[in-house]
């Protein structure tokens, strides 16, 4: 193979975008991958982001919800008891503290939910 814009020299590998051969010349690295240079490098980084993207979806399992779980059960219940426990002292204040908590013991239900369907 050779490279699609200099047929005289070899190609070290082809463009992810257009599949064309590449010398070492024309040839730009996008993350592990090559890319035309200067002419598809922004498309590649694009392809790039989307596949990592994709991975980051399909790899967000069963044990991810549980962490959030117990993340936001753990913050909202601090905040619901202190919250309640301080209303007699600051009054409208631990009113929010305690409506920041219950949004978050909220958000760990939601999450337990959804941790279900992974079963
Ligand atoms: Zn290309
Ligand atoms: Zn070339």
């Amino acid at each position: 193979m050779v490279c699609f814009y200099h047929p005289d020299k070899p190609a070290v590998g082809t463009c992810k975008h257009c599949l064309r051969g590449l010398c070492a010349d024309c040839a730009a690295t996008v993350d592990d991958v090559l890319a035309c240079r200067n002419r598809h490098e922004a498309q590649v980084i694009a392809l790039e982001e989307m596949t990592r993207l994709n991975v980051l979806k399909s790899k967000r399992t069963r044990s991810d919800y549980l962490r959030n779980t117990v993340f936001y059960g753990t913050v909202g219940m601090l905040f619901t008891v202190f919250g309640i426990s301080q209303i007699r002292w600051l009054g409208w204040q631990g009113i929010v503290y305690a409506a920041i908590g219950l949004a978050l013991l909220w958000a760990a239900l939601a999450n337990y939910l959804e941790s279900r369907k992974y079963k």
